[in-house]
């Protein structure tokens, strides 16, 4: 299976304001030929409009969208190199799935025999080489899904679109077809932006994501950096677990759970800060002041839910084989580990 070659993607100063609500408020961010980038951030935080600009179904009033160092933003949508898979399958309900796939191709005026061939590679390429006989409404939920990702890539588009579209599908389908998706756009080596707001499907699926905040980049990184290092209380809030303990600020040091921290990036002003700690950072032992409200097995370790002498709750990741006396109502005590700490303002 071949395509054209990968492209770089780059949004550069974009803005887009609709009537007054600012969708994106300065956008930066460059996507690397054959990345798969996945923009990822709470509702509303302009994600699809950056996407619709990169398709040239929006316009955003300035800033530009730049694909291998060509500004593409004056460009009609139907002459962009891009394939756009949406939320909703948005199949032609009327036409086959052969006929959905091919239906680009006969726009552009591809001859009849090579339409077929071209379909009948794709419908193979995404496992429905059998269906191709088949309306919409005859397909489950994934097939259509696939169904749309062929049609998509049948123009050999240098850049895929992907706008949640793995959310209307029950969580079964949804976690194979993320995989499948992830093993077509390495084995195509396609540059791949892909729109969601499930952390756990951003960090599984990219080489890098950016999360959005209010119309623009709080972090892009790879999935494991945005874990192990966010920037900022929004993005440690927003990707994985956390606590929020309260501390006191000594200059660049937090005390906490009488313990006394570095604190990692900057602390917002005033003494009385939260201290934001990752479940596996926390530690448990049997006894104290603490109480266990709630354990669930979670393999190799055991998710412990607890509250602190002052009712501030906490979730800790023990191991399993460390956990037996760990059970609803008993005592415990809590310590973090020793490594500097994020701080926010208190909630
Ligand atoms: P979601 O995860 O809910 O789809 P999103 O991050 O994709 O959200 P956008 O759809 O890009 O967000 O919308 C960003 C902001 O712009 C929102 O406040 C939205 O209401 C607004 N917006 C988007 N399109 C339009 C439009 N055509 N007219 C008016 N406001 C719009």
């Amino acid at each position: 299976m071949t395509t054209t070659t990968s492209a770089q993607v780059e949004f550069s100063g974009l803005r887009r304001d609709f009537g007054g609500t600012v969708a994106l408020d300065g956008l930066d961010l460059k996507i690397e030929p054959g990345e798969l980038m996945a923009l990822l951030g709470p509702s509303g935080c302009g994600k699809t409009t950056a996407l619709r600009c990169v398709a040239g179904f929006e316009r955003p009033d300035s800033g530009a969208v730049l694909i291998d160092d060509v500004d593409i933003t004056a460009i009609p949508a139907n002459r962009r190199d891009a394939g756009m898979v949406f939320q909703s399958y948005s199949l032609f309900p009327n036409l086959t799935a052969r006929e959905n796939v091919a239906f680009g191709l006969r726009i552009r005026k591809v001859k009849a025999a090579q339409r077929r061939a071209r379909a009948a590679e794709l419908l193979e390429l995404v496992g429905l080489a059998e269906l191709g006989d088949r309306y919409p409404h005859q397909l489950s939920g994934g097939q259509q899904q696939r169904v749309a990702l062929a049609r998509a890539l049948a123009l050999r588009p240098r850049v895929l679109l992907l706008d949640e579209p793995l959310s209307a599908l029950d969580a079964k389908v949804r976690t194979t077809l993320r995989e499948e998706i992830r093993r077509l756009q390495l084995s195509l080596g396609i540059t791949t932006i892909f729109v969601t707001h499930d952390q756990e499907e951003a960090l599984s699926m990219s080489d890098r994501v950016a999360v959005l905040r209010a119309g623009r980049v709080e972090q892009c990184a790879t999935p494991a950096e945005l874990y192990h290092s966010p920037a900022t209380a929004f993005v440690a809030e927003f990707v994985g677990t956390m606590s929020r303990i309260p501390g006191q600020l000594h200059g660049d040091e937090v005390e906490v759970l009488g313990q006394r921290l570095p604190v990692r990036g900057s602390a917002p002003a005033g003494s009385r800060v939260d201290v934001l700690v990752r479940p596996e950072e926390i530690l448990v032992s049997n006894d104290g002041t603490a109480k266990v409200v709630a354990t669930s097995f979670l393999g190799a370790v055991t998710r412990v839910d607890l509250t602190l002498a002052d009712g501030t709750p906490v979730k800790a990741d023990v191991a399993t084989h460390e956990a037996a006396e760990l059970v609803s109502g008993a005592g415990a005590s809590v310590r973090l580990r020793e490594r500097p700490v994020l701080v926010a303002a208190c909630a």
